[in-house]
């Protein structure tokens, strides 16, 4: 029985991973879970999974809490209080599914107390992935990644090193704008941002899909996971979203991973590695595919690529700049506060006017955070 604690379990990934948990009952025990407010949800998996440790945002959530709960069940509060949580004796692996930069300080208390980790976030890494990849090693920690294109790339590179890979395809859907005219972008709505083709996930990351810019994290976020210099890195759309990425080596021979659209796949692998464990989740009937297609991006609809290829050059301070950035834009535009097309154009203005240092310590990548989301609200008004 492996223990697991899973942050952000009222999230699309974390209920994902409850789901894999109860039906793999004799393999994972659930021994801590992670909210932001949503305490009704957490309450309901108290009650099916039995956790000792739970984690909520704030005082007043916990103490809602604590009036449904029993007294064996000990509550943590805040983001400090989840980098107490993650230290815990019981746990053996942390699935991180919480999404943005609020990771990055329980990963590194993960991280530094031994325990492995299976890596939903990606924000953590692409502002702070060079550091979490070496205390990963001090600690002898690995980090199993959960996105679908991580967990493709690490298994189509089978253990080999980098100076055996060409190139990686990046593969990407498209996402809701794929095929909407770019003169049609500035008065999209919030509904249709949010109605992602192919994969229901939640509200930041199904705009960063629109956008482009979740590929572009992703981007980043593959060259810090598998050491990849940025120029072996191709993104290319594929709509049926069956390849999850590949991996093409020096010569020329192509590993691809290929599997139905669900994320408990990915989920499950990342929790049960090295073993492949059976499941009753779908798979691919080849009989009845038609065609698989492949696109080059469209940069002018698409601008957030460039803008993370920007950051995966300048690298330092950078990436947690895009990152911060991009974030806040994203919150502006749920917010009504901006235009879809806005977006990007706010990355890219607190990009330009940043003071990049290049070798941050994690002071500098949390100032440069700071700084960033201050310049990206600023520029809102
Ligand atoms: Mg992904």
């Amino acid at each position: 029985m492996k223990k697991i604690a899973v942050l952000g379990s009222s999230g699309s990934i974390g209920q994902s991973t409850l789901a894999v948990a109860r039906s793999l009952k004799h393999k994972f025990k659930v021994v801590a879970l992670s909210v932001n407010s949503d305490i009704v949800k957490l309450k309901q998996q108290i009650d099916e999974f039995h956790p000792r440790l739970v984690c909520v945002k704030d005082k007043q959530c916990a103490y809602k809490l604590r009036a449904g709960v029993g007294p064996s069940v000990k509550i943590f509060c805040g983001q400090d209080g989840l980098s107490e949580l993650v230290k815990d004796k019981q746990i053996e692996q942390v699935m991180f599914a919480i999404s943005g930069a609020a990771a990055l300080g329980p990963l590194i208390s993960a991280i530094c107390a031994g325990k492995d980790i299976a890596l939903a976030n990606k924000e953590a890494i692409v502002m702070a992935g060079p550091m979490i990849m070496r205390l990963a090693e001090i600690h002898k920690v690995k980090i199993l990644p959960v996105d679908s294109e991580q967990s493709a790339i690490w298994q189509s590179l089978g253990g080999q090193s980098q100076a055996n890979v060409r190139r990686v395809y990046l593969t990407a859907s498209g996402g809701p704008l794929r095929t909407l005219a770019l003169n049609k972008f500035k008065q999209v709505s919030i509904e249709k941002v949010l109605r992602h083709p192919r994969w229901r996930m939640g509200k930041k990351i199904t705009v960063d899909s629109a956008t482009l810019m979740n590929k572009g994290l992703e981007l980043l976020e593959a060259m810090f996971l598998f050491n990849l210099g940025v120029e072996k890195i191709k993104i290319l759309i594929h709509p049926e979203a069956l390849i999850h990425s590949m991996v093409e080596f020096n010569d020329g021979v192509i590993m691809a991973q290929l599997s139905a659209t669900d994320m408990r796949i990915p989920i499950q692998y990342a929790l049960s590695y090295p073993e492949r464990l059976e499941n009753s989740l779908a798979g691919i009937d080849f009989y009845r595919l038609d065609k698989l297609h492949f696109a080059k991006p469209d940069l002018k609809k698409f601008p957030s690529i460039t803008l993370a290829y920007q950051a995966a050059r300048d690298l330092g301070t950078m990436p947690a700049v895009l990152n911060a950035a991009n974030e806040e834009s994203v919150n502006n535009f749920l917010n009504k506060r901006i235009d879809f097309l806005t977006i990007p154009k706010i990355v890219d203005k607190v990009m330009r006017v940043h003071q990049k240092k290049a070798e941050p310590s994690l002071e500098d990548i949390m100032s440069a955070d700071a700084w960033a989301r201050e310049e990206a609200v600023r520029l809102a008004h």
